[in-house]
């Protein structure tokens, strides 16, 4: 367990005396009086200093300065006090004034200059209204003061002011001035003192009462030491320093109206008593001079304070609106729900993003996009009802709050019962929204469709939580978009998905940086020969728990995700070394890597494949890059000088897929291309001979252009007999290998690489009259 610090035992010690000082005092004659008036009163006094000193020790920051201000004060008290206490002691009980006063009036400026100091730090925005108020609460007290002191006032008027006289009002007055600042600082920030201002108002009022009750006793000649009051002082500043300790919430400035009305309405409220009460006994004129001044400062403030109300009421509904349409905005659609939600209103949350919206900002300018947001917001408002709520809640993004009270006229047409004719009511409202959007618009004279996707939530089904049913409309509007516009209702099932696909997405990062990517090899063969002449590789995701992985089941994925870079550097690494690894042990053979658009696009590429070969000392020659025919069309001039540099570093370059992209032949007349592979739809059904004829043609052009032919997906012996006599230069297919892992293919290459035949003896019978076209 851990001591409690210094500070803690001193509070307590602090406290402790303070309560046996206050009992020793109500329990009369029963305690000693000197053992009471002597060594408690004064060792209470020296504690609270204790405390003081403690926790102005304790504040760091800002707030540093002021509890010192404080502490000083307290000792200067305590000074006094003590003087007091040891001059009554020794007999003669201090006339006012007396030396004793120095300390006890030193102690009002210290503490007033640490209150003004900590108000302004927490009040910074509101230092104005502070002040007023502070002098508008000074002003309702001292003239409840001035009534309530009365005798000590009409003696004063009786016997001339004197010192004794002036002392004895000035110590409650400027207590519950310090009072008034409090008061001041609590109606600035909007609540009752919770934190450290609770216990310095709180002891200041403690105090005031003892002053109070001091003067009226010694207005009437009957104070002495050991009366309850000697308690009040100490307990009074104990509270004082134990505010000190309390931590500091801040300026928590949520002004609410109420509290703006509190003083000037206290004020009043005691202005117009003491008037009143003048009308039947006389009070002090000082009194009612006091409150008529207060009611004039009173008015003063109610009308600033009135002015502040409707300024507060106005930023309240300009932090909810949106300042383009004038809709909602995000914050209101966050309230209204949660009203909603208190109210357990069957309702339904609407999430509507317009499609294209960039497109509609980028090539029309923010201005034409500015008009179609006002107009949207236009256009949707009145096919909601009265009691819905639409809101804009960012970009192109509309939120409405349906109520789902469906009317049983509006059950559809197959007479279903009211539980799903409510849900009908807002999946139709969200097709009539989608509808009316799609009718076309004019700005500034330019007529323009567009579409719009709205996902459904319904609270509580969907969700019983404000957050959630935003978040789900979300999932809902998204899939909407994804399936090309429309409405969508929620759909667990799909969220389960988008909640797989990104945790797929996590695992996926995790992959490549491990070693759960790796690569099969397929092999390629000359189909005169039968000899193998390379190996293409194909990746697999080794994946910790559904095993190996084939690449349509992420590579979707990696691409949405930007991670194609990182999959295909991946993927040339390997292939480059394991290509180098074979040749090093005898088996001449190239490679083959598949290379996506966004990748080709890359302009570091070239370098990129260049220092590969040269780490792994693989000759150019031996690697063939594969792009799929559009990706040659993404971006030609850029794509064009990466293939250029590609192909002067002596890599050959493959168009994939040939046959089902949409590249024209000037294309392959102009790139630096090699090699054609004829997509392996062609290959199915070779007895058709529309694709015989599409094969013998692609033969033909290719060879023309002077590139070689790859035919993928040879299933069977005779297709690839059919491709050899159609003049095919190279074959790939499961009839000849399906991929495999390198370690599974050396074996099998062994035996088939250049020399060795082929386990299709017919194939090594015949030779072909068109050779594998010679890389340039
Ligand atoms: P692709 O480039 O056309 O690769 C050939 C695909 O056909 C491979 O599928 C291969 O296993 C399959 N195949 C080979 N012989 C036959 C056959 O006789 N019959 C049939 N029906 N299929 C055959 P895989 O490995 O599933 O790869 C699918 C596609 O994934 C590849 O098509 C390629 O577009 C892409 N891909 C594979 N690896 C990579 C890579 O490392 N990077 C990139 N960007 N794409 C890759
Ligand atoms: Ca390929
Ligand atoms: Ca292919």
């Amino acid at each position: 367990m851990r001591t409690p610090r210094g500070w803690v035992l001193t509070w307590g010690l602090a406290w402790a005396t303070a309560f046996a000082y206050a009992g020793a005092l109500l329990a009369g004659e029963r305690v000693d009086a000197s053992l009471r008036d002597y060594v408690l009163g004064p060792t209470l006094a020296l504690l609270t200093v204790a405390v003081g000193l403690a926790a102005a020790l304790r504040t760091t920051g800002a707030a540093r300065s002021e509890s010192w201000l404080v502490v000083a004060g307290v000792a200067c008290w305590t000074a006094g006090n003590l003087y007091y206490l040891t001059s009554d002691a020794l007999g003669h009980q201090p006339e006012l004034p007396s030396p004793a006063d120095l300390g006890f009036l030193a102690m009002v400026p210290l503490v007033a200059a640490a209150f003004w100091l900590r108000a302004r730090r927490q009040t910074r925005s509101a230092g104005g209204r502070v002040a007023l108020d502070a002098v508008l609460a000074a002003l309702g007290i001292t003239a409840g003061l001035a009534s309530g002191l009365g005798p000590v006032l009409r003696r004063a008027e009786g016997a001339g002011l004197d010192a004794a006289v002036l002392l004895t009002f000035a110590y409650p007055l400027s207590d519950l001035l310090l009072v008034a600042l409090v008061v001041a600082v609590a109606a600035a920030r909007g609540s009752w003192p919770r934190d450290a201002w609770a216990w310095l108002g709180g002891g200041l009022l403690v105090f005031a009462a003892a002053d109070i009750t001091f003067a009226l006793r010694t207005a009437a000649d009957t104070y002495a030491v050991g009366s309850l009051v000697d308690a009040l002082w100490p307990i009074g500043l104990l509270m004082l320093v134990t505010g000190l300790l309390v931590p500091d919430r801040g300026d928590q400035s949520q002004r609410s109206g109420t509290f703006a009305l509190l003083v000037p309405a206290g004020a009043t409220g005691v202005a117009v008593t003491v008037l009143v009460v003048d009308r039947w006994t006389a009070l002090p004129v000082l009194a009612t001079v006091l409150a008529a001044c207060a009611l004039v400062v009173a008015a003063v403030r109610t009308q600033l304070a009135f002015r502040q109300v409707v300024a507060l009421h106005g930023a309240g509904r300009q932090a909810r609106t949106d300042s383009l349409t004038g809709l909602g905005n995000r914050r209101a659609l966050y309230e209204d729900l949660h009203a909603r939600q208190a109210a357990a209103q069957q309702v339904a949350v609407l999430l509507l993003d317009l499609d294209r919206f960039k497109e509609v900002n980028d090539t029309l300018g923010h201005h034409v996009g500015d008009l179609l947001l006002r107009q949207v917001g236009a256009r949707l408002g009145p096919l909601l009802r009265e009691q819905d709520l639409l809101t804009r809640i960012g970009g192109d993004e509309f939120a409405m709050v349906l109520v789902r009270t469906g009317a049983p006229g509006r059950t559809g047409h197959d007479g279903q019962m009211s539980g799903t004719a409510r849900e009908r009511d807002v999946e139709q409202v969200a097709e009539r929204l989608v509808a009316r959007l799609h009718e076309p618009f004019e700005l500034d004279g330019v007529r323009l469709r567009i579409g719009a996707s709205i996902g459904v939530a319904c609270f509580p089904e969907d969700s019983d939580e404000v957050n959630g049913l935003v978040q789900r409309a979300d999932i809902a509007m998204y899939a909407a978009k994804a399936g090309g516009g429309g409405v969508r209702r929620y759909d667990a099932a799909t969220d389960l998905h988008s909640r797989q696909r990104l945790a797929t997405l996590e695992q996926l990062r995790t992959a490549l940086r491990t070693e759960e990517i790796v690569a099969y090899y397929q092999p390629q063969c000359d189909v005169a020969t039968g000899h193998v002449t390379g190996v293409e590789a194909l990746v697999r995701w080794q994946h910790p728990t559904r095993g190996l992985l084939a690449p349509d089941a992420f590579l979707d994925l990696v691409e949405q995700s930007g991670l194609m870079p990182e999959l295909t550097g991946r993927m040339l690494g390997l292939a480059v070394r394991q290509c180098a690894q074979w040749r090093l042990d005898g088996l001449e053979v190239g490679v083959s890597v598949n290379l996506s658009a966004s990748c080709l696009l890359q302009e570091a590429l070239p370098d990129h494949v260049a220092r590969l070969l040269v780490t792994h000392g693989l000759p150019a020659g031996a690697l063939t890059l594969e792009l799929t025919e559009n990706s040659l069309l993404e971006d030609p001039e850029r794509c064009g000088a990466n293939l250029l540099r590609l192909a002067q570093l002596g890599i050959a370059l493959s168009v994939d897929d040939y046959g089902t992209g949409y590249c024209s032949l000037s294309y392959l007349r102009d790139l630096p291309v090699h090699e054609l592979k004829l997509d392996r739809v062609f290959l199915t059904d070779l007895d058709v001979v529309r694709n015989q004829a599409i094969v013998r043609s692609t033969v033909d052009l290719a060879h023309a252009l002077g590139l070689r032919l790859v035919a993928e997906g040879v299933e069977d012996e005779a297709s690839l007999e059919l491709l050899r006599d159609l003049g095919c230069d190279l074959a790939q297919g499961y009839h000849l290998c399906r991929p495999r892992a390198a370690n599974q293919l050396t074996g099998w290459l062994r035996g088939r690489v250049a020399g060795t035949s082929y386990d299709c003896a017919r194939l090594s019978e015949t030779s072909s009259h068109h050779g594998p076209v010679p890389r340039t």
